[in-house]
């Protein structure tokens, strides 16, 4: 379905829990948030029902997030519900993965396609410092699990901020020494994001240059990364190179995949916008700067039919703003990024 703007919207976020098992420091205060009532929280069975209108409507592509979507249980069984959802191809993950490793054989088992794995530092006691949490081995047990799985997409996530800049070298140094590209995402004004300092591209491609020499543009085409996905762990992507505007991608001599530096707050791109997100407590939203559009928990719990969920689905794509206002004006969402599904 195309929105007001021509926009076609084929993707949507679902976010399975604001539940997290880390305190990030960009995103989430140590003292934790105000929870969900477990009751309030849509079980698979009402995502599964949401999941399925959108796909009427032309979503294809779905992304599991949170809070930390692997804390909530079973996730493979939910995997599998939307990969038997007619017209939906495509089902990944977004995830600090340090319950992957574990559960990874039923995910893949149920159809998983791809996992975004959210990773800040490459020491343990930075990444300790980052994350509010001393779970570094199992972090990097499951993006290696991830790895080792041939057919799975991965991709690293890191969000870069001020006084990290020896750990950001490090993670720089995953995509010379995996299959991963390591996608630098801008910090967005967002919860714990508005009391740090983010790092601009340039800055953060000069310090790469210092550690890794002159790196080349990937093609617009004809590379193995032809097709710019990304997503700045709140916003999602795919749009050719030719036009993927603020996402530049380089590849430095002798590594085996690419960096790219996503700057979705300061190069708006909201014109390829082709998403809507639906929250863990039932709220369809369609821009993640501006509030909840659709309660589509009321409509499932009082006896709402698949069409009264599909056209709640409609006017929430008929409400996508032009562009979000970051910078701009003070954003009306006044949630964490955890609660949102970034
Ligand atoms: N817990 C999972 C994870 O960390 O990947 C999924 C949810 S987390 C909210 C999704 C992504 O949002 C992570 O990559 C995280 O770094 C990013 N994020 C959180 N707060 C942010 C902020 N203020 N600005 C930019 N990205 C942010
Ligand atoms: Fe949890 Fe992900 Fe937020 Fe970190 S970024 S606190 S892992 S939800």
């Amino acid at each position: 379905m195309k929105d007001n703007y021509g926009r076609t919207i084929e993707y949507l976020r679902i976010s399975v829990t604001d539940r997290c098992n880390q305190r990030c420091i960009h995103c989430m205060p140590e003292g934790g948030v105000a929870l969900m009532e477990h009751g309030d929280i849509l079980s698979y069975e009402e995502i599964g029902r949401v999941a399925a209108e959108a796909a009427r409507l032309g979503v294809r592509k779905i992304r599991l997030t949170g809070g930390e979507p692997l804390v909530r249980p079973q996730l493979h069984r939910l995997v599998a519900l939307l990969k038997e959802t007619p017209g939906i191809e495509t089902v990944v993950l977004t995830t600090n993965a340090v319950l992957l490793k574990d559960q990874l054989p039923d995910l893949l088992a149920a159809g998983l396609d791809g996992v975004n794995a959210s990773l800040n530092a490459m020491d343990r006691e930075a990444y300790r410092a980052f994350t509010g949490r001393d779970l570094f081995d199992p972090a990097m047990e499951g993006l290696q699990a991830a790895l080792d799985t041939p057919d799975l997409k991965v991709k690293i996530n890191c969000v870069p901020t001020i006084g990290r800049e020896k750990q950001l070298i490090k993670l720089a140094g995953l995509a010379r020494d995996t299959r991963a590209s390591v996608r630098f995402i801008e910090l967005m004004p967002i919860g714990m994001g508005g009391s740090l300092q983010g790092i601009e591209k340039d800055a953060l491609l000069d310090l790469f240059q210092r550690s890794f020499g002159e790196p080349v543009r990937v093609p617009s085409t004809g590379s193995g990364t032809a097709a710019a996905e990304f997503e700045t762990g709140t916003e999602h992507v795919e749009v050719p190179h030719s036009i993927a505007g603020p996402a530049e991608y380089v590849r430095f001599p002798g590594f085996l995949s690419d960096i790219g530096f996503i700057s979705a707050v300061s190069h708006r791109f909201c014109e390829d916008c082709n998403r809507i997100r639906l929250t863990a407590d039932g709220k369809l939203k369609s821009c993640l700067a501006f509030p909840a559009g659709e309660d589509v928990k009321e409509i499932l719990r009082n006896g709402g039919s698949q069409q009264d969920i599909s056209d709640a689905i409609v006017r929430c794509i008929q409400k996508k703003p032009e562009h979000h206002q970051f910078g701009l004006a003070k954003t009306e969402e006044d949630r964490l990024m955890s609660q949102i599904g970034g």
